[in-house]
């Protein structure tokens, strides 16, 4: 594989760019292999990727549907923090923007990751207080954290509505380290870093049925053929009920709901950092791409669906959250809009567990927040297959945490799925 350093780049100029390799390969199935991970979004992919690097694991496959990133992975608004303080949640997320950080050099691919700031805006002192209680527990566990009175967020972002908001604004939470990244780029870095290592990307090939023998997995039905299979993982993020079900596996804590995303059209730079705000049950977030379109979401759409698309109340509420705090985007057009299906949680935290089926493993209810876990959820996800013993940051990310009683309800929000942003 034709690495992209800059000789590459100046050498591919010259000869009209006629010595770039293919990406990655379009192999036919084998009939057999050691790991097959279904999904090839982000967390299949990176999961694929460290099963070969970290545990040397080389005839493994990703089978995915449609095409690779065509799920919630190339659907989102890329925002990655690790702004977290349930203990395991904190050291996961933390862990996951470590690997970002170095993300570009580790695949050889420029994820575009933009460390740009995470900037949360507060509207009540009973909102300073809890962020305040959060990102204390930040900056005691060592990830730098920090809170901001009405001066210095005006400072650093003069532009904001801060004359007559409905909700005024009075300070804001900071993650300086979080940002952004190009999320289409993740899953093609990790893609042709993966194949590099011999994973077999199988696009176009939809698992249609789950044959099990006696409490273990035998074979996948897919639409390319019976495929084999030592170990299986499942990362279909929005799509996990329904493989569930295929494997002849019951009722997950999980619900189905859908979560639009908006782009404007471009404009000169606005806006150099991730900024967010929610009030009562309003929720929104914004920042501008490289591009210099606006790109913003808020809440669920608020009823179960595996639809991927969005419904028009929801792009109204959008867009008043946009003007509530920047009114100056009162005439830019709006380009796009879509929708992806989240996986959300009971407590609002993933699953990274075994299952009933002793060779079946289970990535997902990642809620709407699974892009900046991806790395994260890859390394810990591949070391769970690949051990069969759960890190301890991930030791109560399962299924029977409920039963238990552990707590990894980081809001605070209650047992409603859809209340988990
Ligand atoms: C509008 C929106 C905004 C978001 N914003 C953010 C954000 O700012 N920050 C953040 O951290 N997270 C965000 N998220 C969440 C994040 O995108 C997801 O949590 C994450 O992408 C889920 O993991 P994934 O990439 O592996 O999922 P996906 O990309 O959905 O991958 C799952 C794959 O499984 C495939 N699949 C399904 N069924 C089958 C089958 N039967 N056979 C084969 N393949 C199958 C699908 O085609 C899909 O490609 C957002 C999501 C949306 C939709």
């Amino acid at each position: 594989m034709t690495r992209f350093n800059a000789w590459n780049v100046f050498k591919n100029g010259l000869i009209g760019q006629t010595d770039w390799d293919r990406q990655w390969r379009d192999p036919e199935p084998k009939k057999e292999y050691d790991v097959i991970i279904v999904g090839g979004g982000l967390h299949g992919l990176a999961t694929a990727y460290y099963l070969a690097k970290n545990h040397n694991i080389k005839n493994i496959a990703v089978v995915e549907k449609g095409w690779i990133g065509g799920g919630n992975a190339g659907r989102n608004t890329t925002i990655i923090r690790s702004n977290y303080m349930m203990p395991g949640n904190h050291q996961f997320y933390e862990h996951s923007l470590k690997l970002w950080e170095n993300l570009s050099h580790e695949l050889n691919y420029n994820v575009m990751f933009s460390q740009r700031a995470h900037i949360s805006l507060f509207h009540s002192p009973a909102a300073r207080d809890a962020a305040a209680r959060r990102y204390n527990i930040m900056n005691l566990n060592g990830t730098e954290a920090e809170l901001w009175n009405l001066g210095q967020l005006k400072k650093n972002i003069p532009h904001l509505n801060y004359e007559d908001a409905r909700f005024p604004i009075i300070g804001a939470a900071v993650q300086r380290r979080a940002g952004n990244a190009r999320h289409d780029s993740v899953a093609w870095g990790y893609a042709r870093a993966g194949d590099e290592l011999g994973v077999d990307i199988l696009q176009n090939c939809e698992v249609t049925g789950v044959k099990r023998n006696k409490g273990r997995i035998e074979h996948l039905e897919t639409s390319r053929g019976l495929i084999k299979a030592k170990k299986v993982g499942f990362a279909v993020a929005g799509n996990t009920s329904r493989l569930w079900e295929m494997a002849e596996l019951g009722n997950l804590p999980i619900e189905t709901h859908k979560l639009q995303a908006f782009v404007t059209e471009s404009i000169k730079p606005l806006l150099d950092q991730v900024v967010v705000y929610g009030v009562g049950g309003a929720h929104f977030y914004i920042s501008q791409t490289d591009k210099g379109s606006m790109v913003f979401g808020g809440d669920l759409d608020w009823y179960k669906s595996y639809a991927q698309r969005g419904n028009l109340p929801i792009v109204q509420d959008s867009a008043e959250a946009a003007m509530a705090i920047l009114p100056c985007l009162g005439r830019i057009r709006l380009i796009r809009h879509w929708a992806g299906v989240m996986d959300m949680t009971m407590d609002g935290s993933f699953f990274i567990c075994k299952t009933p089926i002793e060779n079946l493993y289970l990535n997902a209810g990642w809620n709407y927040g699974g892009f900046k876990a991806s790395p994260a959820s890859g390394w810990y996800f591949a070391d769970l297959i690949a051990t069969e013993l759960p890190h301890k940051y991930i030791q109560h990310h399962n299924l029977e945490r409920f039963e238990k009683g552990i707590n990894l309800d980081e809001r605070g929000a209650g047992p409603d799925p859809k209340l988990h942003g």
